[in-house]
């Protein structure tokens, strides 16, 4: 069972915390993607966990091994952690053949010739390359050499994979392709991957869980679904999701039970919690509104103005200004709306949050959302 935990792991660059007091637990067979803005300390987390790098404070397990402990001194070296990297730059050996590359490992290994056939057979067969095994890597497309650096990893069977944008290089087409490719090898080898991209996207839709960092701290980790629909604070909120969520500065006016009555600025709406939201009468707070909880209606509702429209076929981007405020909604189906249209509009869905405007910025209450 090839479990990673990191307990209180700090890493300290010219006294800046580049990784603060990071505690996780990455499960066997996860599919883990370590997610946020540059900077956030995402590739030292990475590094630390391969032992490329060497933490400041805490420790890390592997398979129930400590691998590195600052208390007690362990620092166990990469090539004795059983993880495979996967890195940006993937460079495959030029002066040899997709054969040599896989098989190199394993011939330095020292593995008989009858297993390393086998071994290479069925890995250039999961990853679709059987057919360029006497090619040179110059000639292939940059998607079939990132197919042999994925076979070349896994050639040894590491049961842990790390990789650092390992599609990075690749166009936006051949990303796509590779990502559903990484989805089924994760399922195809029951191996534990642990994946750095700064692309909430790649994030939500590779991992089983995602991490989420911001100034070397842990903000949310969760399945993808969870970050996005009970989102820890303002940050996760907004990272996720495209496009962003609507954050609006509003003002607590009334509360009754689990009632309360914000006022937007131009306009007033009440929020029905489904719990008691830990607030009082005055507080200022902040309303995010995903785009497509706002719904553009002909009766009832809050009026506003289009304020530009960009239609790509399957949904509408369409922006609204109010007396106050530019929402951001999203309109499925190819509708389209003429810019400086009067519309109405109506919130859905129990899903919109309430988050305080200082500190962490936490999320205090998930509800419903009616104009006044
Ligand atoms: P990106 O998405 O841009 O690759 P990241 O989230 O992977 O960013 P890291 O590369 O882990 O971020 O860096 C975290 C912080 O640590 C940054 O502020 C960076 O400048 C700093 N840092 C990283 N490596 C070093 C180093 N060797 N010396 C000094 N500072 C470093």
């Amino acid at each position: 069972m090839p479990e990673i935990i990191l307990k209180n792991v700090t890493k300290t660059f010219d006294h800046i915390n580049a990784v603060d007091h990071l505690n996780l637990t990455i499960r066997d067979r996860d599919f883990i993607t370590l997610l946020g803005p540059s900077g956030c300390g995402k590739t030292t987390t990475l590094r630390m966990i391969a032992g490329l790098e060497t933490p400041t404070e805490g420790e890390i397990l592997i398979d129930g091994k400590t691998v590195f402990s600052a208390e007690k001194g362990i620092d166990v070296p990469p090539q004795k952690r059983n993880v495979g990297f996967l890195f940006q730059n993937y460079a495959l050996w030029p002066h040899m053949t997709v054969l040599q590359n896989i098989t190199f490992g394993l011939e330095n290994l020292k593995w008989d010739k009858d297993k390393i056939r086998q071994r290479t057979e069925k890995l250039m067969k999961m990853l679709k390359i059987e057919e360029y095994g006497n090619r040179y890597p110059a000639e292939l497309s940059g998607g079939q050499q990132q197919r042999v650096a994925i076979a070349r990893t896994l050639a040894t069977g590491p049961r842990i994979l790390l990789m650092d944008e390992p599609l990075s290089n690749l166009d936006a087409k051949l990303r796509m392709e590779m990502r559903s490719e990484l989805k089924r090898l994760h399922l195809d080898t029951d191996s534990t991957f642990v994946y750095v991209t700064h692309d909430q996207l790649e994030a939500m839709t590779l991992a089983t869980k995602i991490s989420l960092m911001k100034k070397g701290k842990l903000q949310q980790f969760a399945p993808p679904l969870t970050v996005y629909n009970e989102p820890a604070n303002a940050f996760t909120a907004d990272f996720i999701g495209n496009p962003s969520i609507n954050l609006i500065p509003v003002k607590v006016e009334e509360k009754r039970e689990n009632t309360l009555v914000l006022d937007m600025g131009s306009h007033k709406i009440r929020f029905t919690s489904k719990g008691n939201a830990d607030t009082r009468q005055g507080d200022i707070l902040t309303l995010g509104i995903r785009p497509e909880n706002i719904e553009i209606t002909d009766e009832g509702g809050m009026e506003a103005k289009v304020y530009s429209t960009l239609p790509s076929g399957m949904e509408t981007v369409v922006k609204l200004e109010t007396a106050s405020l530019i929402l951001t909604a999203v309109v499925f189906g190819d509708s389209d709306f003429r810019i400086n249209d009067t519309v109405k509009i109506r919130f859905r869905s129990n899903r919109n949050h309430l988050f305080r405007k200082e500190g962490d910025q936490e999320r205090i209450a998930s509800g419903s959302l009616q104009s006044l």
